[in-house]
Parts: C-alpha cells; sequence; structure tokens
C-alpha cells in the first residue's frame, strides 16, 4: 500500500471527548470515527488491525475444532419470549417492529437463534458434540456507551456454542475453549489474566472472564499472590479468618450506650465525630428485592457485594433504598438506622463478628449506639459472606493475601447446563432412544475491545506500539524525499521485494516533511520502520528501527532485504 493513496487522516490534537488512551490514539491514527453515541465507522487501518484479531480468534477457533457460522443480526421477538428475555433483557435490548407490526430485536447475543438452529437440526446422539461460532456485530444499547470500542452499543464480538450430551462432555468442551481464550491472547501478545466471574443477563453455572490487564480498565480483579486463585471482585468469595480473636476495643461486655450525633450521618462524618476508626463500625443498609426488604450490616469500611447478596437471598435483582424509602421503611432518616430493634430480617456480613465493640445507628433521628457487639445482641441476623473483595483479603483457596488490580473484560466463557436448551427444548435421543436436553456453553470474545485493550498496554508519549501479530502494516518504508530518484529507486525496490515476500508493507511515497513522516508512523504504532535518507544514503546505508526501541540502525542498502527479513523472523513473522 502507498500512503499518498491511503485513507488515513490523522490527527495531531487530542479529541476533547476521548478519555482514554486506546481511543484517542484509535482517533488520531485514523483508524475509526464516531458515528453516533457508541456508534463507530471504521476506516482502512482500523479495520486492518481489526481483522488481524478476527483471524487470529478465527484460527484459534477452528484449531480448537468449533466451525464458523453467520447468523441473523436481526431476531424474531418469539424466540426471546419462549426464554423469557424478552421481558428480562430491559432497555439494553434494541427492539423494533417490521412493516407486518411483528417485533424484532437487534441480536446482543445468539444463544436463542443458535438453540433454535441446533433444536431444529441436531436429532440424535450422533450428531453431537458440536461447537459453532460466529464473527459478527452485535447491539447493546448499553447506558453509558464510552471509551470509543471498549464499550460501544455497536460492536464486532466472536461468539461460540457448544453443544454436548452430557455434563461431563460439556464441561470438557468448555476447557477446550478455556484453552483456545489462552492461546488467542497469548498470541497477541497481551497480558491477560482468567479469573472467576459471575454469569449475569446469559447465567448458568460457571465462568470465567479474561481480563486483560490495564489501570483503566472498568473491572476489579483480586488474585492471590500465591497460588492461582483470580476472581472478579463482583465472584472474589472472602473467607472470614476462623478463629481470629475478637480485637480487644473499648470496654468487653460494656453496655449499649446512646450517643448524641446530630447532622452526622455518613461513616466518615460519624467515626470523625466519635473519634473511631471506619472499621469500628458497622453500616445498615436497606436492600428492596422481589421477597421484600432486608437490612444488610457491612463494616464501615467495606462495601456490600449485591451479586452476593442476590444469591443469598435467591431473588433475581436487589436494589438500594433511596433516602426516602429508607425512612419509610425503617421510620428513621438514612445515616441512623441500625439493628437494634430493626423491623426488617437482618443479613450481616461474616467479617463483622469479629467486631467486639461497634458503632451502629441507634434506629432514631440524630443518634448511635457505642458497645454494640454483633455476637451478643445480633440474635436473629443470618450471617454470610456479603462484601466486596479488597487488596489483603485471605485467598479463599490457600489463606495467602490477595491483590487487587484493574482490567479489561475481552474474553468471557459460560457453563450454560441446560438453561437454554430446557427453555426452548433443545433435546436429542440418546443411544437408548431416551430424549435428553442439550448441554451448553458459550463463549464470547469483543473484537473491537480486544484491539482497544492491546492499545492499552501498548503505547507510548508518540503513539501506539503495535504488536506484529496485530499491527495493520508490518513494515513502514519512509522515503524521505522521494522526489530524488535514487532515494525513490531505493524504496521502490524494497517495497517491491517486501510484498512479494508476503510482507505487509506501507510505502510512504508522500511529499512531506520527514518529521512529518515520522510522527504518522509512530501515531499510527507499524512495529518495523525503514527510513531510506540523503543522509544514511551518501553512505550506501538505510536506517532499520522497531517502534519500541529509541535507536535504530543502519545496514548497507545491499543486505537490507535480508537484514528485514531476518528481523521480521525474530518476531515470529515468517
Ligand atoms: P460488560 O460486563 O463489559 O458489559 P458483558 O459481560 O455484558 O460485558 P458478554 O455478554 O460476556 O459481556 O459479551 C462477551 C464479550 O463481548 C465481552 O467479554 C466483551 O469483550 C464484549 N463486549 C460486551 N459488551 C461490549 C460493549 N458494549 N462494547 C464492546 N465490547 C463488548
Ligand atoms: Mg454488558
Amino acid at each position: 500500500m502507498r500512503y499518498s493513496g491511503l485513507f488515513l487522516p490523522t490527527l495531531k490534537d487530542v479529541p476533547s471527548e476521548a478519555e482514554v488512551i486506546s481511543h484517542q490514539y484509535m482517533l488520531r491514527a485514523g483508524m475509526i470515527r464516531k458515528l453516533a453515541s457508541g456508534i463507530y465507522s471504521f476506516l482502512p487501518v482500523g479495520l486492518r488491525a481489526l481483522r488481524k484479531v478476527e483471524n487470529a480468534i478465527r484460527e484459534e477457533m477452528n484449531r480448537a475444532g468449533a466451525q464458523e457460522v453467520f447468523l441473523p443480526s436481526i431476531q424474531p421477538a418469539e424466540l426471546w419470549q419462549e426464554t423469557g428475555r424478552w421481558d428480562r433483557m430491559g432497555d439494553e435490548l434494541l427492539r423494533f417492529k417490521d412493516r407486518h407490526q411483528r417485533d424484532f430485536c437487534y441480536g446482543p447475543t445468539h444463544e436463542e437463534v443458535i438453540t433454535d438452529l441446533v433444536r431444529r437440526e441436531v436429532r440424535s446422539y450422533r450428531d453431537l458434540p458440536l461447537n459453532l461460532y460466529q464473527i459478527q456485530t452485535k447491539f447493546r444499547d448499553e447506558i453509558r456507551p464510552r471509551f470509543g470500542l471498549m464499550r460501544g452499543r455497536e460492536f464486532c464480538m466472536k461468539d461460540a456454542y457448544s453443544f454436548d450430551r452430557d455434563e461431563e462432555a460439556a464441561e470438557k468442551s468448555y476447557w477446550i475453549m478455556f484453552e483456545a481464550y489462552k492461546r488467542i491472547f497469548t498470541r497477541m501478545g497481551l497480558d491477560f489474566r482468567p479469573v472467576e466471574a459471575e454469569t449475569g443477563n446469559i447465567g448458568g453455572a460457571f465462568s470465567h472472564e479474561f481480563m486483560v490487564l490495564a489501570d483503566s480498565g472498568e473491572d476489579s480483579i483480586v488474585f492471590c499472590t500465591s497460588c492461582d486463585y483470580a476472581a472478579n471482585v463482583e465472584k472474589a468469595e472472602v473467607r472470614p479468618v476462623a478463629g481470629r480473636p475478637r480485637p480487644p476495643q473499648g470496654e468487653p461486655g460494656a453496655d449499649l450506650k446512646l450517643v448524641e450525633t446530630r447532622g452526622k450521618r455518613t461513616v466518615e462524618e460519624v467515626t470523625n465525630y466519635l473519634g473511631v476508626d471506619p472499621s469500628q463500625l458497622i453500616k445498615t443498609l436497606i436492600y428492596r428485592t422481589e421477597k421484600g426488604d432486608y437490612a444488610v450490616l457491612v463494616r464501615g469500611d467495606r462495601e456490600a457485594n449485591e451479586y452476593k447478596i442476590q444469591k443469598v437471598l435467591d431473588v433475581d435483582a436487589v436494589s438500594l433504598a433511596g433516602p426516602d424509602e429508607v425512612k419509610e421503611l425503617a421510620g428513621v432518616p438514612a445515616g441512623y438506622v441500625g439493628p437494634v430493634g430493626m423491623s426488617l430480617p437482618i443479613l450481616a456480613d461474616e467479617g463483622i463478628r469479629s467486631m467486639g465493640d461497634a458503632v451502629v445507628g441507634a434506629n432514631a433521628e440524630d443518634h448511635h449506639y457505642l458497645h454494640f457487639d454483633p455476637v451478643r445482641d445480633l440474635k436473629d441476623a443470618r450471617f454470610a459472606d456479603l462484601r466486596v473483595a479488597v487488596a489483603g483479603d485471605p485467598c479463599p483457596r490457600c489463606g495467602e493475601k490477595m491483590e487487587e488490580r484493574r482490567g479489561i473484560e475481552v474474553g468471557h466463557v459460560f457453563m450454560l447446563g441446560t438453561k437454554y436448551s430446557e427453555a426452548l427444548r433443545a433435546t436429542y435421543l440418546d443411544p437408548d432412544g431416551k430424549e435428553r436436553p442439550v448441554w451448553m456453553g458459550c463463549y464470547g470474545i469483543g473484537v473491537g475491545r480486544t484491539l482497544a485493550a492491546a492499545i492499552e498496554q501498548n503505547h507510548d508519549e508518540n503513539g501506539i506500539c503495535f504488536p506484529f501479530p496485530i499491527a495493520p502494516f508490518t513494515v513502514i518504508l519512509t522515503a524521505l524525499n522521494p522526489k530524488d530518484a535514487k532515494i525513490r529507486t531505493i524504496a521502490e525496490g524494497l517495497y517491491t521485494a517486501l510484498q512479494q515476500k508476503g510482507v505487509e508493507v506501507l510505502l510512504d511515497d508522500r511529499d512531506e516533511r520527514p518529521g512529518k513522516k515520522f510522527k504518522d508512523a509512530d501515531l499510527v504504532g507499524i512495529p518495523l520502520r525503514v527510513t531510506i535518507g540523503p543522509r544514511q544514503l551518501k553512505e550506501g546505508r538505510v536506517e532499520v528501527k522497531l517502534r519500541r526501541e529509541a535507536d535504530g540502525t543502519t545496514v548497507p542498502v545491499e543486505g537490507a532485504l535480508d537484514h528485514i527479513l531476518a528481523l521480521l523472523e525474530d518476531h515470529g513473522q515468517t
């Protein structure tokens, strides 16, 4: 490709709408342009990189025995009604009617469509196992689309679905995908971790997310410093430290004491006023669920984990009561609610058991109690692990300390079990002629999000530093002063020779100043740059420089091609 004819509009300034680095660089490097909120056009350079990611995924999926299909993006409402998700999906599902007033949606995921296909075609145990995947556009009307491709509304996803005879076979398929995902992200040169995860809207028995480690990540993950336990904080278990002696705070066994805390409502205000640490206060939160309202107790310096509350109560959804609801349900303003005399059922985090002497709201306006002893004073409460894990918590597997990092969820694998096959009656006949539900798994990768995550991990102050496997071009030939016949001849010679060797090469033949050419090459992040300029050419040499390295080396013109090819081979590009 010649730069002079390439549609590559680079930008000098950082676009104001772009908060994260990958979004800024993708706009500046002319890879994408916004059409509407969360909806982007791919320009040639962006599309080339996207295709590289797609192809890496495709090769590994094929290698793992999955077969590519292409399903419709427009889906009839009836299928979603069969699984109950037409109602449950809410506003994220983009719905519309056709000319006959029939309801449709734009697919945010394809469990329904693929299970419908399989229930029609799979008859016998001999038709299983089956793993089908596609690489396709999804639409989710996200509340807060942001960070460019990272959280779009329209985005490209690879989604795969496995179908097996029984649980054991389904788990085998799951782990084959798990391994394929590890290979996919490894070969793209990403620093990532698989973590245990919640199953969310998709549902199922268990799941893992693949997280690219980056400070800009929207997710938080904890992992053990000693064993290989790693989990999304949404999911991470907190194992209460067994038998820990209760800390000697205050006077053990002291009676509850009512104190005035006028106008002090937040944990910070109350603990500052009383001169105690937030870890010595128990906050009381009111949660509403379809099964009723609950008071949830957690330590003042910890956060309640709504997924855990949901699971313990076995409800579909929980929501924190707002100030007005709190007043109505507890009879006191938010900030003074507490367990003593609480009329709602109480759920208490395990972690508060070891607090010997705590501050709690008094269930009376402008008052708190001192010397609350959870063991003595919480007779009817139900204790469970209810809080969000944090750095420093003991690993639930081995007890060693856990660390916390930010991550970008690029992939998600789910063990679905028979959730969808039962809802849609996707069955097969076993060898005894008995009808059984198909066991399923599903496996997604955000293609655009993976590209964005790769840029979050691979850039410097001058632009993107693409890893070789996903770079839009492998080599850029920068011809300084291409009007000079000698420079032009050498540049064109290398261009043709590299193309003949199958190298994806961009020839910068533009009539631009050297500074501009170098800046653009750095911004776009092509991994290898070869500069053909008058200074080196005087000595019969050209400069070869890796994008990631500060300095290049010069090589004689005659040996340049071999040198470049050898370098590419060193970097796995054959
Ligand atoms: P998130 O929690 O980030 O919304 P999700 O759990 O809803 O993700 P899945 O339903 O598991 O996502 O979708 C599979 C993959 O698709 C995700 O791992 C992610 O890489 C990608 N993905 C999901 N939503 C978006 C989006 N809005 N924009 C870009 N990629 C997305
Ligand atoms: Mg989502």
